[in-house]
């Protein structure tokens, strides 16, 4: 939508006029906006966002550093998948959790800029894998608890858009997170393992009953929030359970992925917006 957007001339000359009353400043830059497309961001700082970069494992999306992991073997997976095989099919895992989409995330989930959720579920189809063959998404869900102070949960606005795209209901009551649990962000994989131990519950799960499910979440980091809502679908009797998010941390620590995020900002192609 963001392309209607910037052809619609009455959206865009309300949008300048309140930037000549309120100026707004790019999140990533601080340059002014002035017909920017993208709500709080430039389109210079926007265009500098990029598709995570080939090759990946097989199974969670995990970024490899060279070719030659899957050279001789396209459905290779990463060892953390080797050894502990996760309960989802697959997981996609968009674009690097890196400025400005990191910006944009953040500001979207913590600040309350609603207006963002239309550019980055755009920017979640702008890149969606081909041949995704699903019956229901489901959000990831928060607990009532942090949904109250909230007001709002990401990964719902996410999956409706998604849901207009594929022509797919979304559905947000079936999986329930049914304890509250610690923010995992400053938590090791081990403790967010035990963290989120039996945290989801499925609702009527005979509604779900071998349906296939694409769950969908804002950020991946280990993959260990998306792997128990799995596991509680297919503990309920779903069908193959498949799972996307807008973006992957990048640890700058390790060498691969961070050569990665290097290659990607300066060698592929800009994501159209
Ligand atoms: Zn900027
Ligand atoms: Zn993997």
């Amino acid at each position: 939508m963001l392309r209607e957007d910037t052809q619609n001339p009455v959206i865009g000359w309300c949008r300048q006029a309140l930037r000549f009353v309120l100026p707004v400043e790019c999140l990533t830059c601080g340059n002014s906006l002035s017909t920017d497309p993208v709500p709080f961001f430039c389109r210079s700082c926007w265009h500098t966002i990029r598709r995570l970069q080939q090759p990946t494992c097989a199974s969670c999306d995990q970024p490899f550093v060279s070719s030659a992991a899957t050279a001789n073997s396209p459905n290779h997976r990463c060892w953390h998948c080797q050894e502990r095989p996760p309960s989802f099919e697959r997981a996609w895992t968009l674009f690097p959790y890196l400025p400005p989409l990191r910006e944009a995330i953040c500001s979207f989930k913590y600040q309350r800029k609603y207006a963002l959720a239309r550019p980055l579920a755009r920017l979640m189809i702008s890149a969606l894998p081909s041949g995704i063959e699903v019956d229901t998404i489901i959000p990831v869900p928060l607990h009532p608890t942090r949904l109250r102070s909230r007001e709002f949960n990401q990964s719902l606005l996410l999956a409706d858009q998604l849901s207009r795209h594929l022509a797919k209901p979304v559905s947000a009551t079936q999986l329930v997170r049914s304890s509250a649990t610690v923010p995992q962000t400053t938590l090791t994989r081990q403790e967010r393992l035990r963290n989120l131990r039996n945290a989801f519950e499925v609702r009527r799960p005979q509604d779900l009953k071998e349906k296939r499910i694409l769950l969908v979440d804002d950020v991946f980091t280990t993959g260990t929030t998306l792997n128990e809502c799995a596991k509680s679908l297919r503990n309920a009797g779903s069908g193959p359970v498949f799972a996307l998010t807008l973006a992957r941390t990048v640890d700058s620590d390790l060498v691969p992925d961070r050569l990665l995020a290097e290659q990607a900002t300066q060698s592929l192609p800009a994501i159209g917006i």
